[in-house]
């Protein structure tokens, strides 16, 4: 067994991979010798990433894809076949934030958006993702929560509740396919500094100096998690290194969890 993290002959998908931490986990794949797939809904960006990934010597394919449309997810897995014949290891790491509001203002249609990407999302993909690791005997999947699944998030119930539902689905989904060899995890960050997701939550603009000291005091770390610690946690994830890993919902947050405290 190659005992290493290089991605040489290996395929990876990930959802959500034209910007933010998904950029980041594409660039940090591309460069071990991963195959990526980007999968995204946000064409334009998908297919300048890829282009800017090939150009740098990556085997980088953008298929766009909204994670809310079973037939969109589908067709990202089978291009990744059709391609490169194996996906090795998928990344449901497409997310969003609703609008921050307190119960008594939550607008419906951003409840159910939120648990179309965040939840649905990950079930689609799973389902089509594993009938093709099982027929090519084995392969990888890991989830995309947040400490908010745990801890809770006054002005963002919707994402928490979407995110809840990200470690159900990984450990109902673990119980089974293991027996395929097709191991399942779940990642569970802390803040994560300079994506589109995290300036939403501020509305839209950067942390003042202030936020960000704040921030900081609550992490015993003391400092913020960026898109490449995602990264480096995934590919280990990935690799043959986690061989015993599965079923398991893994916590990167700087020791962060419980915000509350
Ligand atoms: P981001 O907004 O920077 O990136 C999200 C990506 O998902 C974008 O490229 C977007 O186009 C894509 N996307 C959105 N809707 C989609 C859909 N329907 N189908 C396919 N792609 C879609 O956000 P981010 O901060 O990089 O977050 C990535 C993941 O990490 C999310 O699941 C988020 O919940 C999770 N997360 C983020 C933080 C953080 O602090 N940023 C913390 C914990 C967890």
């Amino acid at each position: 067994m190659n005992l290493s993290l290089t991605g040489e002959g290996r395929t990876a998908l990930i959802t959500g991979g034209a910007s933010g931490i998904g950029l980041g986990v594409c660039r940090r794949f591309a460069a071990a010798g991963y195959r990526v797939v980007i999968a995204d809904i946000d064409a334009e960006r998908g297919v300048a990433t890829s282009q800017a990934m090939t150009q740098d010597g990556g085997e980088v394919m953008f298929v766009a894809t909204d994670v809310t449309q079973p037939e969109q997810v589908e067709n990202a897995v089978a291009a990744t076949l059709k391609r490169w014949e194996r996906l090795d290891f998928v990344f449901n790491n497409a997310g969003i934030l609703e609008t921050g509001a307190l119960i008594e203002d939550l607008d419906e249609a951003e409840l159910d958006r939120a648990l179309a990407v965040n939840l649905k999302g990950p079930f689609y993909m799973c389902k089509y993702a594993v009938r093709a690791m099982k027929m090519q005997g084995g392969g990888a999947i890991l989830n995309m929560a947040s400490i908010t699944a745990e801890d809770g998030s006054p002005y963002f119930p919707a994402y928490s509740a979407s995110k809840a539902g990200v470690i159900a689905l990984t450990r109902s989904l673990a119980r089974k396919v293991g027996r395929y060899g097709i191991r399942m995890n779940c990642l569970k960050p802390g803040s994560i500094d300079g994506t589109a997701l995290s300036q939403k939550a501020l509305q839209g603009r950067e942390p003042t100096q202030r936020e960000r000291l704040g921030l900081m005091a609550k992490i015993p770390l003391a400092q913020i998690g960026r898109p490449e610690d995602i990264a480096n946690f995934a590919l280990f994830l990935a690799s043959p290194l986690a061989r015993h890993i599965h079923g398991s919902i893994l916590t990167i947050d700087g020791g962060e969890s419980p915000g509350y405290k």
